[in-house]
């Protein structure tokens, strides 16, 4: 079969991961991270055949880090010139209602993008320089965006719509979108495949536990609810991001505690979750070691962030009917046993039942034998999806 090697890119505010993926076999032939940039200790280091590099190379802004990162693409033969890549995929986070599917970049979906900054100011502006840098150094080379949004967007209204005055939907925009879709969908797909049966016939609750966290019910192949909403903030009780409140705690705290709306914005985003409850850090393993040395407030937090995600389950199969298989992944998800335990415990009545010792070494299938639902902890890997996505647009 033909080798087509995908570039990957995913450029943040700061950084820029990148990736080239041969497929169909999907290896990884080179992959890295510009970290850092603008700023004085920038630097890129990057893996290719089993070794671990860094160049002298100190870029101050994306271009500079991407012209980099196509000079070492050259350089370590991963391709002679860039006419070899048979596509370059992008990682877009806001799709909003224009993108349901992963597109070919042209200076009109660079336009349409622009008017979703609003959505996410953070993510979307440094996804769109990526987009527009690459096409003008390699303006031959086919090149796709795949949205964080994009597995959602067929979510049924009752399920992305607030109960909101209806225009601020229709006029606004403001409703559910989901992020994690790249994942989630990579998710389900890996489920299928580990339990034989077709993706369009099972239903799938992924549960997406890194520093953001979602978790998204998929019926059929198909995302019918995910737990983050028209930002990354709603939902699951997250690193530094605190999930559902009540929507009236904003208000609350300009007027009573004098609070500005970007005081409030910060608090949200990056005081509370783990890092707000423990008052000890965002990090899990940090927040874990202080609980188990006896830590009230780090037990708590723990216990909190547990609970808010049983209780998604519960309602995602209520949501679906029933439940085929439970899937974890990312930092928490992958490698934080307890917290799985924690999660899953007491759900024996709705047929999920863990296998203590399997979960405890963190093994791929973590049910017990007589689990009716099969439980798994699955690695993700958007950057495969991403190249996946691109392969099935650029051809
Ligand atoms: P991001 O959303 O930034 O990609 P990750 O998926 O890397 O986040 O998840 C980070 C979280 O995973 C942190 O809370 C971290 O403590 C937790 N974690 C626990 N064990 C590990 C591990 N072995 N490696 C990486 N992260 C881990």
């Amino acid at each position: 079969m033909d080798d087509n090697k995908i570039l990957v890119i995913n450029s943040g505010s700061s950084s820029i991961k990148f990736q080239v993926i041969s497929l169909p076999s999907e290896e990884v032939l080179i992959k890295g991270l510009c970290d850092a940039i603008g700023q004085e200790h920038a630097e890129i280091r990057y893996e290719t055949s089993g070794k671990k590099k860094k160049t002298d190379a100190k870029p101050n802004n994306h271009e500079e880090a991407l012209k980099d990162v196509i000079e070492i693409i050259k350089q370590e033969d991963i391709v002679a010139s860039l006419d070899e890549l048979k596509g370059i995929g992008h990682r877009a986070v806001h799709g909003g209602e224009m993108f349901k599917e992963p597109s070919l970049i042209t200076d009109k979906l660079i336009k349409k993008m622009e008017k979703l900054n609003h959505l996410a100011p953070l993510h979307n502006p440094p996804n769109v320089l990526g987009m527009k840098i690459l096409s003008e150094v390699a303006p031959s080379i086919k090149q796709v965006a795949v949205f964080d949004t994009g597995f959602h967007s067929g979510m049924p209204k009752r399920a992305y719509l607030y109960g909101l005055p209806l225009g601020l939907y229709e006029e606004d925009g403001i409703r559910r979108y989901g992020f994690h879709g790249t994942s989630h969908k990579y998710i389900g797909l890996r489920v299928s495949k580990l339990m034989e049966r077709p993706f369009e016939e099972l239903r799938i609750i992924s549960c997406h536990l890194g520093n953001g966290a979602s978790i998204t019910a998929i019926k059929n192949g198909k995302s019918i609810d995910t737990s983050m909403g028209l930002t990354p903030l709603e939902g699951l009780v997250m690193g530094t991001r605190c999930g559902d409140i009540d929507p009236a705690i904003p208000g609350f705290l300009q007027k009573e505690k004098g609070l500005s709306v970007e005081e409030i914005d910060n608090l949200l985003n990056k005081k509370s979750g783990l890092l707000g409850l423990s008052g000890i850090s965002a990090d899990m393993r940090m927040v874990k070691e202080r609980a188990l040395e006896g830590d009230e407030k780090a037990k708590t937090a723990r216990d909190v962030y547990a609970y808010r995600v049983k209780k998604y389950i519960g309602a995602y199969i209520a949501a679906m009917g029933s439940v085929d298989a439970v899937a974890f992944t990312a930092g928490i998800g992958e490698n934080e046993p307890l917290i799985r335990e924690m999660i899953l415990e007491g759900l024996e009545g709705l047929g999920i039942i863990l296998d203590k010792d399997k979960n405890m070494k963190s093994q791929v299938k973590i049910s017990s034998g007589d689990s009716k639902v099969r439980i798994f902890v699955i690695p993700t890997n958007e950057e495969l999806m991403i190249a996946r996505e691109t392969m099935n647009i650029v051809e």
